[in-house]
């Protein structure tokens, strides 16, 4: 199996990619830490994981607050003793361009994507870098790389994810510490059901738009992406550090 007896933690892992990613990783032998601010959430994950037949923990965790990330870390360490794979995945959408966009808005999504991929980190790397050993998965997006309408503040986040990416990789290359970007195209999850609901007035329409845009013709399904997670987290990715996987369908380069 390609986690064998490896500890791994999922932020948002109680719903969609977080979740699909959580059972991927379990078939192959991990233990989950599924991380959510929505317990409920992260309880059904568990609940899907044993019944599944892998082992799964659920954490509230509001990545956005400091006490909150610290004591999920905390948590997470004095169960299992170690964390090996920390998933940044948690995020949330973010629709306007930069003018429609109330400062308050902008900072929720800031907060977040990247206050919410700092804080899990920061509160895990102490313990890999002891270790001299880990794998970090950040959730970045095609947004990154391509201009997308009225998605501003979304597109900044993604793309500042990429960024500290590669400024993590360097900084903890001596350390052992891999550290990734996952760039999804469009998913099919309960994510973009809501933006698609909220933007536009025919959901159906916008959808037939983004299909054109993908080179496959088709969105992604959150099992795509966790095939992408399973391989950055397991040691098949020994050779790949700081680089981003673009999981998109073709948009980036079609
Ligand atoms: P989702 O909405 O299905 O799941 C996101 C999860 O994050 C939810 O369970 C939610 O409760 C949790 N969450 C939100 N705020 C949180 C917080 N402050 N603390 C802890 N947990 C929090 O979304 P998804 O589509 O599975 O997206 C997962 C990640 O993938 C996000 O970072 C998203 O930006 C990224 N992504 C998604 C797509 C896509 O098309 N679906 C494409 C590219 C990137």
């Amino acid at each position: 199996m390609r986690l064998n007896n490896k500890i791994t933690l999922i932020t948002g892992a109680g719903s969609g990619i977080g979740r699909c990613t959580a059972l991927r990783f379990a078939a192959e032998g991990a233990t989950v830490v599924v991380a959510d601010l929505n317990k409920e959430a992260a309880d059904e994950t568990v609940a899907l994981l044993t019944e599944a037949g892998g082992p799964g923990y659920a954490i509230r965790c509001d990545v956005t607050d400091p006490g909150s990330a610290q004591a999920m870390a905390s948590e997470a360490l004095d169960k299992f003793g170690r964390i090996d794979v920390l998933f940044n995945n948690a995020g949330i959408s973010g629709v306007g361009a930069l003018h429609e966009l109330e400062p308050d808005a902008w900072d929720r999504v800031m907060n977040v994507n990247i206050r919410g991929t700092f804080l899990p980190s920061k509160y895990v790397l102490p313990s890999m870098m002891e270790r001299r050993s880990g794998a970090i998965i950040n959730m970045s997006s095609c947004i990154a790389e391509i201009g997308l309408a009225r998605r501003a503040s979304y597109a900044a986040t993604k793309g500042a994810v990429l960024a500290l990416t590669k400024s993590m990789q360097v900084d903890y290359a001596e350390y052992g510490i891999r550290v990734n970007a996952l760039l999804p195209g469009t998913i099919l999850t309960p994510f973009v059901e809501k933006y698609l609901q909220e933007s536009y007035s025919d959901p159906e329409e916008a959808l037939a738009g983004i299909r054109k845009r993908q080179l496959s013709g088709d969105l992604g399904r959150p099992e795509d992406v966790a095939e992408g997670a399973l391989f950055l987290a397991s040691d098949e990715s020994k050779f790949m550090m700081g680089s981003p996987l673009y999981i998109d369908g073709g948009v980036v380069f079609g």
